[in-house]
């Protein structure tokens, strides 16, 4: 495949046309298993703007990809017993497949709490206890969708694992945590390092690995002091800034240097929904919404 490259010559991962690909593959997937309903539930406590967006974005791609998309709002005051049984509606609801609370939740409420409730199968974002269990025991289960939006860039731009360093800046639950286990398990068999705020020297141990995921929300923290040669740079971090939303890698001066990155935006935010999408249909699969061996 030819590939679109930056003006210093590395490989650039559009995050957009990948994503576009991979719900393509799910719509056509669905629609040659006889197009089973597969739906996800989203839920959407009060009117932040971002997650109104965010939660809209969802749905759409979710229709595009030939699922159903059921929707729940509910209002910023409400009390925690009463968002917690709509959740358990959900979770009971054998025609639902995946269930996604969009975080963060107003003030006053305990997300810990609410994502107890989901079964495994159906918390397609990955994100309670039992998922990330599963995860880290090699069981089946669902992988938090924007480390696994990594990965999915790294296989299909055919980026070399085995036997690579890698580093992952920071160490979150949502993001770093479960990419360093992604990286290092057998099959991808990199090398993973995990920095932090407390590393020292990041620009030195960030030199020597092949693959970097910079997931800090700092902006501009991964300048090309930062980048080996030839190296794939992945940029995971948001930040909102006076100059616009910037992620941690400057693009400019690495792109330079890497011999593939992520832009921001158009890199690791629309893979996250594409895995979304694809941990919703592996959901119905789990469920046995699908007949097994098709
Ligand atoms: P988080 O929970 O705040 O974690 C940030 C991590 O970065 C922490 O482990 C922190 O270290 C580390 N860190 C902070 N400053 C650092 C520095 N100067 N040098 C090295 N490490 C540093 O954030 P998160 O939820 O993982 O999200 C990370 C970023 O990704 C945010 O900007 C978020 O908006 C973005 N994000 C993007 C997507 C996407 O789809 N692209 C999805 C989710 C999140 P300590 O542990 O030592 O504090």
């Amino acid at each position: 495949m030819e590939y679109e490259r930056t003006p210093g010559g590395a490989v650039l991962m559009d995050g957009n046309r990948l994503r576009d690909q991979l719900i393509g593959e799910l719509r056509q997937e669905i629609h040659d298993l006889g197009n089973p309903v597969v739906c996800l539930a989203t839920v959407l406590v009060g009117d932040d703007k971002p997650s109104q967006i965010y939660v809209r974005n969802k749905r759409k791609k979710a229709e595009e990809a030939g699922m159903v998309s059921r929707h729940v709002e509910l209002p910023g005051d409400i009390d925690q017993l009463q968002l917690e049984a709509a959740v358990l509606d959900l979770a009971h609801d054998p025609s639902v497949h995946g269930i996604l609370v969009q975080l963060p939740l107003p003030e006053g409420l305990d997300a810990e709490r609410v994502l107890d409730l989901l079964p495994p199968e159906k918390d397609v974002d990955g994100l309670t206890e039992r998922s990330m269990g599963r995860l880290v025991r090699g069981r089946v289960g669902h992988v938090p969708c924007t480390p696994l939006g990594v990965m999915r860039l790294i296989e299909r731009y055919g980026i070399e694992t085995a036997g690579r360093s890698a580093v992952v800046i920071g160490r979150s639950t949502l993001v770093g945590l479960p990419q360093v286990l992604l990286l290092g398990r057998k099959g991808c068999d990199a090398t993973p390092t995990l920095a932090h705020s407390r590393t020292a020297d990041l620009a030195a141990v960030c030199r020597h690995a092949d693959i970097v995921v910079a997931a800090a929300g700092i902006a501009g923290l991964v300048t090309a002091d930062f980048v080996k040669p030839g190296a794939a740079v992945f940029d995971v971090g948001i930040s909102r800034t006076a100059n616009g939303i910037q992620g941690d890698v400057d693009f400019d001066s690495v792109e330079a240097i890497a011999g593939a990155v992520t832009p921001m935006p158009g890199g690791t935010g629309p893979m996250t929904i594409a895995c979304l999408m694809e941990n919703t249909l592996a959901a119905a699969r789990m469920q046995g919404q699908i007949n097994p061996g098709s």
